[in-house]
């Protein structure tokens, strides 16, 4: 990832803080630096190690109250795949609708970007007069025989 795109997150994390009239701590900071390391998805967890590797002072409570705040303001995304805890991605490209296909095997995430099924959503919701809140298409699938 180039740095200016990395600093404009930064920005654009600030000016959320801001705007809820939240302080833009040193924590939160790292949090966040740490959500924006992470080429795979990531739980609440993984994101507690490796923040404290860059701030040694945040606690797991800071990282579980962050995670709101940092969905809400649309820099990462929540994926619910139906276990017992949530996965989260940084939110760096496209505003592209993804769908997830996830293997049984090895439990492994993939996401492609399926810009037809957003069209396909709202095509639908509008026939019956209403408006899309969200949606997600989730696949479980296989993949190659030596996942495993
Ligand atoms: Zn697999």
């Amino acid at each position: 990832m180039e740095i200016k795109i990395a600093n404009q997150f930064v920005k654009t994390f600030r000016e959320f803080l801001s705007s809820k009239g939240l302080r833009i701590t040193n924590q939160r900071l790292a949090i966040f630096d740490a959500a924006l390391q992470f080429n795979v998805h990531f739980t609440a967890e993984d994101l507690l190690d490796k923040a404290r590797a860059l701030d040694d002072s945040v606690s797991r409570a800071t990282v579980y109250r962050s995670l709101p705040l940092l969905i809400e303001s649309n820099l990462i995304r929540e994926l619910d795949v139906g276990k017992d805890y949530k996965y989260y991605s940084a939110n760096m490209d496209s505003k592209t609708f993804q769908a997830q296909v996830i293997c049984v095997n090895c439990d492994k995430i993939f996401e492609i970007d399926a810009p037809f099924m957003e069209w396909y959503g709202k095509t639908v919701a509008e026939k019956l007069g209403l408006t899309v809140e969200g949606q997600k298409l989730q696949v479980t699938a296989r993949c190659d025989r030596d996942c495993c």
